[in-house]
């Protein structure tokens, strides 16, 4: 059962989405909200950047966060602000590494008080800096993005707790054979979603992303292997209406 509007997310590459791997992360949702900000500049034309009203971050490693100064350029003195959301671990991040007048001018503006159609829930993950993955709803609809995180057990109570839950976007970063470098840099490969998927809510589709693309054939290889039908590899651009 659905009530209300349907929540549109692109999954947005560089290059027409023809960069493999699906990498810098960039989920564009209901056109004016944008999950990460690896490839907005990229992968939009410049119309659609300005219809961008936040930015909402999982973390801020450079691949979630590289087209976002570029857009905070193309927007200034459009008229409306642009917010930046995430925790405040993150925006110190930000502020203290990018927006810090060496690397890039410091021209954000403060978050405003307009209520967006859509909410977005952070819950922190396990990953080498301090981050967060989402539950993304709107009246009748949820989705979960994991964010980059290796497995724990943080991600399932959120996506159990989300409510009509319809997909779960998560990370998987690494071929099994390099499953020392997924530790040490804690993220996912293949065998340690097979592991953890029974503690996912049941029946609920799970994209995959943010494969590096040395290991994507591999990567695609060993999702194909373990048969499961809920696992899907998002490797280029894709539009969802949930
Ligand atoms: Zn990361
Ligand atoms: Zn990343």
């Amino acid at each position: 059962m659905s009530r209300g509007k349907a929540l549109a997310i692109r999954a947005l590459g560089p290059y027409g989405g023809s960069a493999p791997g699906y990498r810098l992360t960039t989920f564009l949702i209901d056109g004016e909200s944008s999950l990460d900000a690896g490839c907005l500049t990229d992968a939009l034309p410049l119309a659609a950047q300005r219809r961008v009203r936040r930015i909402v971050l999982t973390h801020a490693h450079f691949d979630h966060i590289v087209s976002l100064p570029m857009l905070v350029e193309n927007l200034y003195g459009n008229g409306r602000p642009l917010e930046i959301v995430a925790p405040a671990p993150v925006l110190s991040s930000l502020s203290r590494h990018v927006f810090n007048d060496r690397i890039w001018p410091d021209f954000r503006r403060l978050p405003s008080r307009a209520r967006p159609a859509v909410s977005f829930l952070p819950f922190a993950v396990s990953h080498v800096v301090p981050a967060y993955g989402y539950v993304v709803s709107k009246p009748g609809r949820s989705v979960v993005f994991s964010g980059d995180t290796e497995p724990t057990d943080l991600l399932w109570q959120a996506a159990r707790r989300a409510r009509n839950l319809r997909a779960i976007f998560l990370e998987v970063s690494f071929c099994d054979a390099q499953a020392a470098v997924a530790r040490a840099s804690r993220h996912f490969t293949p065998r340690m979603i097979a592991a953890a998927l029974p503690k996912a809510p049941p029946r609920v589709p799970v994209y995959l992303y943010h494969m590096k693309p040395p290991s994507l054939a591999r990567i695609r290889r060993e999702i194909a292997a373990l048969g499961e039908p809920r696992l899907k590899l998002l490797e280029s651009e894709r539009s969802f209406r949930f």
